[in-house]
């Protein structure tokens, strides 16, 4: 690594804070949720931060996660579990999308989804404050990151998902070394047997927002796009909300960023999309109030997105309204069509939550919220490669007469 921080000081963090009242938490101890019971929120000394370092200066480094180190929590660049996170591409879809449409592929991250970006920090925070045993309820590809992070530098992890998981993500937890667990209930189900286990002292609870440091890790996504927008951030943002973590993640980056003098006041319009199975962020958000309450019978083929209650909801609701965004909601056929739709014309297999952004912003096309000619980004989460996959069983006879003209 290349970079002007002295040995000591790899980072600037001053404290954590409750993201729900303000009160202060010591840095450099391992915290789970504030004492109000909601997220924390790492804050750090910005203006010793801008003295460091300067746009230019950054631009320059190589373009991976760690080139944001002073604005990310972690004190020795030793402690890093590295994969190999790379900047994703941000790829055009004139055909599926239109021509001011860019894809980011976070598919292209370790473990093939961005869960690698909030589990790579995580994870090297909590070995950093000496954590041995870490448990994590998961849809699938949190649970995947955790399990390759974790394994990597001798973390033990238990990892417990809903029974109807994608059996693939079952099956890479299991191999990169994880303790995994199908039960018979939703994600927030999982959740509470994790809670229950953390109370018992047999593990440090993983679940997203229930840890400080997963945002930072997803707040690169906003961090990147800056960058790769040179510094003027696009008009709409249309992002697969479950947790919110990356929705969330990004809001504090333009935060940041702008303290810092790299950007201005303007910020994207958020869009939080969610499944017409499992949107309670969307009731939240069309009710006009600040907490979601828990979606009963969730179900969608975007799992991850079916999220029935979310910890960090009055944070997501809050950034989409500053915004002047929305939270929208699409339903499985719409997912699914626009998931084809987009690898046939564009070339470009998105995951089901990829495609759910392509729906919502087709819709909010339609309806004026966005206009073609704004800059819009679509997060694409994880790599199509994992999902199930239209049949394909068209199949030639070598020893017959084949008649290739016509095929
Ligand atoms: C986790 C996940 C999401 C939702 O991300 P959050 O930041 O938790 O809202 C969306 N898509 C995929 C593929 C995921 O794995």
């Amino acid at each position: 690594m290349n970079g002007n921080l002295s040995a000591e000081r790899q980072t600037f963090v001053t404290h954590l804070e409750c993201s729900l009242t303000g009160e202060h938490y010591a840095a450099d101890t391992l915290h789970g949720l504030s004492r109000a019971g909601r997220p924390l929120l790492v804050r750090y000394d910005l203006e010793a931060a801008g003295k460091a370092l300067d746009r230019d200066a950054l631009t320059r480094r190589e373009t991976d996660l760690w080139r944001w180190r002073e604005l990310l929590p972690v004190r020795q660049t030793s402690n890093i579990v590295s994969l190999g996170e790379i900047e994703t591409p941000l790829v055009p879809i004139p055909a599926s999308g239109g021509a001011e449409v860019l894809v980011k592929d976070e598919g292209r991250l370790p473990t093939g989804s961005f869960k690698a970006r909030g589990l790579v920090m995580a994870v090297t925070m909590a070995r950093e404050l000496g954590v041995r045993r870490i448990a994590m309820p998961t849809n699938g590809n949190a649970g995947a990151a955790l399990a390759a992070y974790a394994s990597r530098c001798g973390i033990e992890t238990v990892v417990f998902c809903p029974d109807d998981t994608p059996e693939i993500n079952v099956r890479e937890i299991a191999a990169q070394g994880a303790r995994v667990y199908r039960v018979n209930g939703l994600i927030d189900e999982c959740g509470a047997l994790v809670a229950r286990g953390a109370a018992e002292g047999l593990w440090f609870d993983f679940s997203t927002l229930k840890e400080p440091y997963r945002i930072e890790g997803k707040k690169t996504m906003g961090l990147e796009l800056a960058a790769q927008f040179d510094w003027r951030l696009p008009d709409a943002i249309f992002y697969p909300t479950g947790g919110g973590t990356g929705l969330i993640g990004m809001w504090k980056a333009f935060d940041e960023l702008e303290q810092l003098g790299w950007i201005g006041p303007e910020r994207p319009k958020m869009f939080a999309v969610q499944a017409s199975g499992c949107a309670p962020i969307v009731k939240a958000f069309e009710d006009g109030v600040e907490h979601a309450e828990r979606w009963e019978d969730a179900h969608t083929v975007a799992a991850g997105i079916r999220v029935p209650k979310a910890v960090g909801d009055f944070l997501i609701l809050r950034a989409v309204r500053e915004s002047g965004g929305r939270a929208l909601a699409v339903d499985d056929a719409a997912i699914l069509s626009a998931v084809n739709v987009c690898a046939r014309r564009d070339g470009l297999l998105l995951c089901p939550e990829g495609g759910a952004t392509l729906a919502a912003y087709r819709d909010a096309l339609a309806a004026g919220l966005v206009s073609a000619s704004d800059r819009a980004v679509l997060f694409n989460c994880a790599t199509g490669l994992k999902y199930p996959m239209p049949e394909a069983n068209a199949a030639l006879d070598k020893n017959a007469a084949i008649d290739l003209a016509a095929l």
